[in-house]
Formats: C-alpha cells, sequence, structure tokens
C-alpha cells in the first residue's frame, strides 16, 4: 500500500470526511485491521480564506505548494488536495512535489464517464461556478456544466462560508440547494457535481432531485484505487 499524501484543513470538516472514507475503503479492500497510510497537512483555514478574499492567489499557491512537499517529506507517494477552490492553484501544487498530484475534477469525471453522464450541474464556490479553471479540466474529459443563475450561485456560495465551512448543517440551506439542484435538472444537468467538498454534509444523495457526483467521495476513493495498485517490482 502507498501513503496517501493529503493537503487539507480547507476546511477540516471536510477532510474530517476524507480521512474517514479513505480508511473505511481500504479496511474493505483489504480486510482485518488494515487502515490507509495517511500523510496529512491540516492548514489553518483562517489564512487560506484570507487570501482568498483578498484575492492573493499567489499568496495561497506559496501556501499549498509548502503543504505539499512537507506532505512529500512525510511520506507520501501521491498527493490530493482536499478542496475543489484550491485547484485554481493545483498547478502550483502539483509542480512542488516529484510524486503525482492527483485532481479532484478528473475524480469527478471518471464517476461522470462510468456512469454515462455528460453534462454536470455544477455546486461550488463561486470561483468554481464563475471561472473556467473546473470546468475546463472537465471538458478535457467530455463532460460538460451548467451552473446556477447568478443570485442561486450568491446564496451558494455565501452557504458555503458563513456555514458550511464553518459546522453549520441548516434545513432551510438544505431546501434552498435542493432547489437549486433541480433548476440545473431542468437546464439538462444529468447529474450535479458538489464540487465543494462540505456539500455532501449537508444534501445526502438521497434528497437530491437529481443523481450526485460527491466531489469528496470520488477523490477519496479514487486516491485509494491509486495507493492500492500493484507496483512494478524494482528490476
Ligand atoms: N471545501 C470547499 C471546496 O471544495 C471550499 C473551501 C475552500 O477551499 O475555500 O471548494
Amino acid at each position: 500500500m502507498q501513503t496517501i499524501g493529503l493537503v487539507g484543513g480547507m476546511s477540516w470538516h471536510s477532510t474530517a470526511t476524507y480521512y474517514r472514507l479513505i480508511n473505511e475503503e481500504v479496511a474493505v479492500r483489504l480486510g482485518g485491521h488494515a487502515s490507509a497510510r495517511i500523510s496529512l497537512q491540516s492548514l489553518d483555514f483562517a489564512e487560506v480564506r484570507d487570501c482568498q478574499v483578498r484575492g492573493d492567489w499567489a499568496g495561497s499557491a506559496a501556501l499549498l505548494a509548502d503543504a505539499a512537499r512537507r506532505c512529500e517529506a512525510g511520506g507520501a507517494d501521491l498527493v490530493g488536495l482536499c478542496t475543489n477552490l484550491m485547484h485554481k492553484n493545483f498547478p502550483a501544487m502539483e509542480s512542488a512535489v516529484s510524486v503525482p498530484a492527483i485532481h479532484i475534477a478528473d475524480a469527478v469525471a471518471a464517476v461522470a464517464r462510468r456512469e454515462g453522464w455528460t453534462t454536470l450541474g455544477l455546486l461550488g464556490t463561486r470561483w468554481v461556478m464563475e471561472e473556467t479553471f473546473y470546468a475546463d479540466r472537465l471538458a478535457t474529459q467530455g463532460i460538460a456544466v451548467v451552473v446556477p443563475e447568478e443570485d442561486e450561485r450568491a446564496m451558494v456560495d455565501r452557504v458555503v462560508f458563513d456555514e458550511l465551512t464553518q459546522g453549520v448543517l441548516r434545513d432551510e440551506s438544505r431546501a434552498a440547494y435542493v432547489e437549486v439542484m433541480a433548476g440545473l435538472r431542468a437546464r439538462g444537468a444529468d447529474a450535479v457535481v458538489l464540487a465543494c467538498t462540505e456539500i455532501g454534509l449537508l444534501v445526502s444523495p438521497e434528497q437530491a432531485p437529481l443523481p450526485v457526483v460527491d466531489s469528496a467521495v470520488a477523490h477519496a476513493s479514487l486516491l485509494v484505487d491509486l495507493a492500492l495498485e500493484p507496483q512494478p517490482t524494482p528490476a
């Protein structure tokens, strides 16, 4: 088994989900007392959020690159970044390490392709919904996106930062998200991607009005697949 590097803490509520899912998956696949080898760097989200609000993406890139290096120094054989939004800085993080960095949107695209879904509704922070870095990565794998209307995007983003990343789960927000999801379905989405790693804590697949790809679940599962892949034996 390889060691999975996690750059997390954005927020810790969803990194806890990654930690649990990865260990559960390894236990199921290997049985007995097996658990995952993990090298975790959990950042102070206040520092990252401060960079986001100031638009200091160079500053956040430096934080992520440094964290990924520390993951690798801690034994990671591959690295995952446990947030969708911060994949805006994926190139900087990827180039900071010599081990593979596994993009969260690739994990999402793999699930969509397996299920035969070609158009995904995109729910996440405003940068994920409004900029191209995330949708472009999906597009390279044949997946198109539809995004919520402007007022809906503002609400979805506000709930992420005022509530979900602070561990607050409100029934009114769940209902509002479900309504937005229904709108995405009406506009042609085959499924909705929860492209913020905390949304799955608020809305379960059973509560959603269309099929769901939870980015945290998809990413954690791909990281386990790769960590358990047989390694070539040295000659
Ligand atoms: N966890 C969230 C995401 O997946 C947002 C928090 C953040 O990284 O700013 O995009």
